[in-house]
């Protein structure tokens, strides 16, 4: 075994230095390239990404792993995980016939300009044909990768998020169902209007100076990350200490950046506290989709929306703007960022709406993948369900079914994991509770009572176990969507 050892310890420095070159091209096309030099960049980038293909396609890589994967119970924890991971890689990529394979990237990359055109015209006959053809490819990877646990619409959620399927999604989305959906209902009946002092211009440089001062409240060492500018915030990075994320800032709103700055310092704060011994291993960052969300919302909302938060920051907020927040109390302020309001699109849904676009979502997937569902009828059957939730119909499928791009990508069983975030999120806050005050502690001004414990039962791990497994370790219980419900209605029934 010594031998493959050698070999895949080597192979594994060259895949490493192809995924740095691929964080910085990255990072490089969305904040600093002109829009004019991205076609002459992706000719270099298209022979880059043939010989990373190569690379982690090498028939001798193969060979290794299997032989490491063999000999795995004598391996050190954490090579054991990543070669169980890259052996089910391997297997899965091998058992998706080439030529559908090439056809499906064929009909994605076809499939997204009609479905902008679709989603601008409300036009959703124009992307149903295509669509149809995306959900067939869907259910083929699933009887092509299924196994005798892991079947149908499973075998999609475990591709996003490893060990989660129907069984812990049915239960999630029956508890929001029964609770949430009717308290959602009685909360946004009766919604107060925007108040007049949110609805003013505020100065971008003065809005650039307080994220920076919030980053600082939230421990972010500007040594080891930057913050830039792009069309979508986004954190991106390699290993523990080059982390770096981006914000938006809009001129006639206050807080859209502050959120954008919390919550992607959150997912920042966790790849910097993994265990930096994990740095040149396939171990290193978040865990999966799922956990890493459950950081970045852990901040943005359970911190980030908290009256102890801004009793600390609200001061500092007020003397940056003078005097446009003069006469404004933390109370008024606290009550503006938690206003929830039954609206039609995901991406612009408040804290506690949020889980009912996602259940949605995924009872459309299940009911698609299921066979249970024509994509004809999809716009129909997404404006009924809408309906039933949210006491609101969409006007346009524009607003409704065409509203977000996953599926025309080809991802579905993708969504779950953004409300999956928020729930963990929930759990992991009743865990930290028992071992000291969460809110008290944030009005010391700082997040890092919150950063050590996170660091210390979440983030040290990064990938080197799987999200269910560290979950448990952390709060020595199982997924259990109830603490999210809990934490909701309380907080909204204040
Ligand atoms: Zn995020």
């Amino acid at each position: 075994m010594q031998k493959e050892l050698e070999f895949y310890l080597q192979h594994r420095k060259k895949l490493l230095a192809f995924r740095y070159i691929g964080f910085l091209t990255g990072w490089d096309a969305q904040t600093e390239a002109a829009a004019g030099s991205i076609a002459a960049d992706s000719a270099y980038l298209a022979t880059i990404s043939q010989m990373e293909y190569e690379l982690s396609t090498d028939p001798q890589l193969e060979q290794c792993v299997d032989v490491l994967y063999e000999q795995r119970n004598n391996l050190d924890e954490t090579l054991r995980h990543e070669i169980e991971v890259m052996h089910k890689e391997i297997a899965d990529t091998k058992k998706i016939p080439a030529e559908q394979y090439v056809a499906f990237n064929e009909l994605t990359a076809k499939a997204y300009p009609v479905y902008v055109q679709a989603k601008q015209t409300n036009d959703f006959a124009l992307f149903c044909p295509y669509l149809e053809k995306i959900v067939d490819y869907c259910r083929n990877l699933t009887v092509w990768l299924g196994t005798d646990t892991v079947k149908g619409y499973d075998v999609l959620l475990d591709m996003y998020e490893p060990h989660y399927t129907q069984v812990k999604y049915d239960v999630f989305f029956d508890v929001l169902r029964q609770r949430l959906v009717p308290f959602v209902r009685q909360k946004t009946a009766n919604v107060p209007p925007v108040p007049a002092w949110a609805q003013q211009r505020f100065d971008v440089d003065k809005q650039r100076q307080f994220c920076k001062y919030i980053r600082k409240a939230m421990c972010f060492d500007d040594n080891f990350g930057v913050m830039k500018e792009s069309e979508h915030p986004f954190t991106s990075g390699m290993g523990t200490d080059d982390v770096r994320i981006t914000t938006h800032y809009y001129e006639n709103d206050l807080v859209s950046s502050i959120f954008s700055v919390i919550h992607e310092t959150g997912h920042a704060t966790y790849e910097r506290q993994v265990d930096p011994r994990l740095n040149d291993t396939l171990c290193g960052g978040g865990a999966s989709l799922g956990l890493h969300e459950s950081q970045s919302r852990f901040y943005e909302n359970i911190v980030g929306r908290s009256l102890a938060f801004w009793q600390a920051h609200f001061a500092k907020l007020q003397q940056i703007f003078a005097p446009q927040l003069d006469g404004v109390t933390v109370q008024q302020f606290v009550a503006y960022i938690n206003r929830a309001q039954a609206s039609f699109v995901r991406t612009e849904a408040d804290e506690l709406t949020y889980p009912l676009h996602i259940m949605l979502r995924y009872e459309v997937e299940q009911a698609l993948i299921g066979g249970k569902l024509q994509v004809k009828d999809l716009p129909a059957y997404w404006n009924e369900r809408f309906t039933q939730y949210f006491g609101i119909t969409p006007p346009t499928d524009t607003l409704g079914v065409l509203q977000d791009v996953h599926w025309a990508y080809g991802e579905m069983g993708y969504f779950p994991t953004y409300a999956l975030g928020s729930a963990i999120a929930s759990q992991l806050y009743h865990a930290m509770n028992k071992d000291f005050d969460v809110e008290a502690s944030l009005l010391s001004g700082s997040t890092q009572q919150i950063n050590r414990w996170l660091g210390e039962h979440v983030h040290k791990y990064g990938s080197a176990k799987y999200p269910d497994e560290i979950l448990r370790l952390a709060t020595g219980e199982d997924f259990d969507p109830n603490y999210y419900v809990d934490y909701l209605i309380s907080k909204y029934s204040n």
